[in-house]
């Protein structure tokens, strides 16, 4: 450990108070993907304020990217990215600064909305660490992107959005980062780091099915086509394709919400059914979207009805590389100590983080945030007189102000350490 590392931990240490403030501020005030409006204002006034080189707004909606050159002569570049919407879920967690955001006008709204995500983490825990590092500038041989990334839970169907957006406005081309990084908070014991070589995340996509039938009055089914039927026989036939892949390489295919414009008494024209598909390896995707959609077509047809399938928002699997992963271990447990640095399991929740890490190389990883503890199989569990533990995107899910100050640390050391060339692939 050099004093540059002392220098950035003591750094961080002095951002505690203020990236609480931020935390708790961007908690009470959440906006949904694609309407970030005052989340990226409060972000790039902050960087301007920290005196960065640049300070892109408006990036792929309302993302924002702030650009440090160092002082000192060097070609690495480092993007550490933070995502920064919400989510139509309810507040539930129990705390002061708790969110009653309501979107009025959100697409299929209005929406309950909060950081049910910890979004509002992220985005605190990286300004607090472009302060470190805009305080440090001198002694950065390279430059460092603040990537603060809009609509990570999908923008509205219909509308672009997220890193891809970023990338494709080319956001990130100058310079181009040799390295990205980020990290989700979860439900796992407090300033715990965990990670995984491989796939830390699935492969993702949306599915829309419509199936057409013909409207008629509900007493008088034989006149049109009623589509609910083979909606039923779609849904059904949908969890039992889990069991047409290997059950080594899990997948799931859920249909979360079912759009019918019926009424008790009218058999409707046509339902929508929305749903997603997770892969734990990529390469089944493709596999999986072709037996919904043949399921889909031909159980409307059964049904005298017509379908249409689509694929949307097709994020790829998070996949961290064993020689990325084995450079950065030791500032890993340098941040969180050794004991509390873990290999976790996979999970078939996704995160379009992959196409930064993909497109640059790098690592995506999790900090635990809650009152839990490792039991003797390594699965976290609830400490007594503690919240209790909750998933990300349920309403009663939390993130301990306490860790923030590990989450500022583990971006400042991580950037320090590929500029100076400590993490990088060998
Ligand atoms: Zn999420
Ligand atoms: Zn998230």
């Amino acid at each position: 450990m050099s004093a540059s590392h002392d220098e950035l931990d003591s750094r961080a240490q002095a951002t505690t108070a203020q990236v609480v403030r931020w935390r708790r501020h961007l908690h009470q005030h959440p906006e949904l993907s694609n309407r970030e409006v005052h989340t990226a204002a409060l972000i790039a006034d902050e960087l301007t304020s920290l005196g960065l080189d640049e300070v892109r707004r408006g990036v792929a909606g309302y993302g924002v990217v702030g650009v440090l050159r160092g002082g000192l002569p060097g070609d690495r570049v480092i993007a550490l990215r933070a995502d920064i919407d919400a989510l139509p879920v309810p507040d539930l967690c129990g705390v002061p600064f708790a969110s009653h955001v309501v979107d009025q006008n959100y697409p299929g709204g209005p929406f309950p909305v909060s950081h049910a995500c910890g979004h509002d983490c992220h985005t605190a825990m990286l300004l607090g660490a472009a302060t470190v590092l805009a305080g440090m500038r001198e002694k950065l041989p390279g430059t460092v992107l603040f990537v603060f990334q809009p609509a990570e839970e999908g923008p509205p169907v219909g509308e672009k959005g997220g890193a891809r957006e970023m990338l494709a406005e080319g956001a990130l081309d100058d310079p181009e980062p040799t390295m990205a990084f980020g990290f989700h908070v979860t439900p796992y014991p407090k300033g715990y780091i965990g990670y995984r070589v491989g796939n830390q995340f699935g492969a993702s996509c949306l599915i829309k099915i419509g199936i057409t039938g013909q409207q008629v009055h509900g007493s008088t089914p034989w006149m049109g086509i009623d589509p609910l039927p083979a909606a039923g026989a779609i849904l059904t036939g949908i969890g039992q394709i889990y069991r047409q892949v290997s059950a080594f390489d899990p997948v799931t295919v859920s249909i979360g919400h079912v759009e019918d414009v019926g009424r008790f008494n009218i058999i409707g024209q046509s339902v929508t059914l929305w749903g997603t598909i997770r892969c734990s390896v990529e390469a089944d995707m493709g596999e999986v979207q072709q037996r919904v959609r043949t399921l889909a077509e031909n159980s409307a047809q059964a049904y005298n009805c017509s379908a249409t399938v689509e694929f949307l928002q097709d994020v790829p699997a998070v996949h961290n590389e064993q020689a990325w992963m084995d450079a950065a271990l030791p500032t890993f447990r340098r941040v969180a100590g050794d004991e509390r640095v873990v290999p976790t399991g996979a999970t078939l929740g996704y995160d379009d983080v992959s196409e930064f890490v993909n497109k640059y190389g790098g690592l995506y990883v999790t900090l635990g945030v809650q009152d839990a503890e490792l039991n003797a199989e390594g699965m976290p569990v609830p400490v007594a007189g503690g919240r209790g533990l909750f998933m990300n995107h349920n309403p009663h899910f939390y993130a301990d102000d306490d860790t923030l100050v590990t989450g500022v640390r583990l971006h400042a050391q991580v950037a320090y350490d590929h500029l100076t060339g400590v993490i990088v692939p060998k």
